[in-house]
């Protein structure tokens, strides 16, 4: 993408609504648009990390065998009235009625729905197990909608469900889940850590919440230092092998990790003293084993393997895609802005062009950006050098290639990698066969 001809709206002053600094670079470096309380437009930059996340999400979960659907927004309250869910629900929930008169609303979830369509397909238990998931946009009227896109009222969420015949499938369920999480979450380029969590108003009675370790979170989190060292990408786990599940599950027996609701004094005194780690946490994520909770209220059953209708032991997974975005840019930045991880950067270079109009440093530049335009975001603006750099900065894509008229001149591509400041010069034809 050419600068000159992107939608990409930098803003040089701070927004005052921001508080948090992933609020305000996201607003600053063009990401977002706030459009009523809680409710955000996503601008192609912000769209694309959106997007990347998303890809994340579902290479994981299908590698697991989830299967992705896509329920709408919109759902009857009568379907809610079956579960019980509609009146316990309370305020958080967007209520909205028809021209018909006839009771919607906008789905914060989808345990009900889900419930209803399996309901209706499945029935045996030799359709099972089986995890639908899938990605879309939610409501919760949040009392205090703040934090930009990571306590929005509108918010993009992976959910995925599962379904089984026993409490055991259930829970086998449950551990793939988990894994294929912690490779979500270390893929997208953050430490998420597994606590144990309460289940709420979800129901059910195993949980973890997946928190992002950073001053802004909500969430009071106690944990073990060795949770900052664990590469989940490098374990060659398979979610197939009982044995590597068992391990996942030794990894967290092992090492201890809670929220504040949960933190427990005693387990934490056995964590050596210069282990302990006290901070805060973001909740971008949470899983669930609900047993039988919603096909008991929804009358929903399949024949069993003694032919007698069992009502399915079900589980719920949810990512907050939306929120975690904002989760990033509070776990990887400086004072000049975002940083992003390579997987999920809206482009992975800044092209930087110091002399639009010298012959030579322009014939370089389009050389480079046609070489791979779609992964490439180029500053062509007839611009000062110093205002090119600090956006470049502030938008923090992973790579800046910078070419000036002496470079140019000689054949030589300056890099600086965004994160760690480093700065080096190689010729054009090291640099297209490094990254080409
Ligand atoms: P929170 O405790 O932050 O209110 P939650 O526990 O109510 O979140 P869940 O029902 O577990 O949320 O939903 C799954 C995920 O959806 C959460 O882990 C979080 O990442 C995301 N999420 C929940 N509420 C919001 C929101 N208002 N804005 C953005 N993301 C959200
Ligand atoms: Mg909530
Ligand atoms: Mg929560
Ligand atoms: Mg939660």
């Amino acid at each position: 993408m050419k600068l000159t001809e992107a939608f990409q709206p930098t803003l040089k002053e701070v927004p005052t609504e921001a508080t948090i600094t992933s609020h305000r670079l996201m607003l600053r470096a063009g990401l977002v648009r706030q459009t009523a309380a809680g409710i955000y437009a996503w601008l192609p930059a912000g769209l694309r990390v959106l997007r990347a996340i998303s890809t994340i999400v579902r290479e994981e979960q299908d590698r697991i065998g989830a299967q992705e659907v896509l329920m709408p927004t919109l759902q009857s309250a009568d379907l809610w009235r079956r579960s019980g869910r509609y009146d316990a629900y309370g305020p958080e929930m967007l209520r909205i009625t028809d021209r018909h008169e006839r009771e919607l609303l906008y789905g914060p979830t989808n345990e009900e729905m889900i419930t209803d369509i399996f309901g209706a397909v499945v029935k045996s238990y030799k359709e099972l197990p089986l995890t639908l998931y899938h990605l879309q946009w939610k409501f919760r009227d949040e009392v205090r909608p703040r934090f930009g896109v990571m306590r929005g009222r509108e918010f993009y969420m992976k959910d995925g469900y599962s379904f089984d015949v026993s409490k055991e499938g259930a829970e086998r369920n449950y551990w793939r889940q988990m894994l294929a999480y912690l490779r979500t979450f270390r893929r997208i380029g953050v430490n998420a850590v597994p606590m144990q969590a309460d289940t709420g108003p979800i129901g059910g009675n195993l949980s973890h919440e997946f928190l992002v370790l950073a001053p802004a979170g909500e969430s009071g989190v106690f944990y073990d230092a060795a949770w900052e060292g664990i590469d989940w990408s490098k374990r060659d786990l398979d979610a197939d092998s009982a044995e590597d599940l068992k391990a996942v599950q030794d990894v967290l027996a092992t090492h201890y990790a809670a929220t504040d609701e949960k933190h427990d004094e005693a387990a934490w005194e056995k964590v050596p003293a210069e282990q302990r780690r006290e901070g805060r946490g973001i909740e971008v994520g949470q899983i669930f084993h609900l047993g039988p909770k919603y096909t008991e209220a929804m009358g929903v059953t399949v024949t069993g393997e003694d032919g007698s209708p069992t009502h399915p032991d079900m589980g719920c997974y949810g990512i907050g895609v939306s929120r975690l975005v904002g989760a990033i840019i509070e776990a990887s930045h400086d004072d000049n802005g975002i940083i992003w991880p390579e997987s999920v950067a809206p482009w992975r270079f800044a092209l930087i062009n110091l002399r639009p109009g010298d012959e030579a440093t322009d014939a370089l530049c389009a050389r480079l950006y046609s070489a791979d335009p779609e992964n490439i975001l180029y500053d062509d603006r007839k611009e000062r050098a110093g205002v090119k750099f600090n956006d470049a900065d502030l938008l923090g894509l992973p790579w800046q290639v910078i070419i000036g008229p002496r470079g140019a001149k000689a054949g030589q591509v300056e890099l600086k990698n965004r994160a760690s400041g480093e700065r080096s010069e190689m010729p054009v034809d090291d640099f297209m066969a490094r990254f080409g």
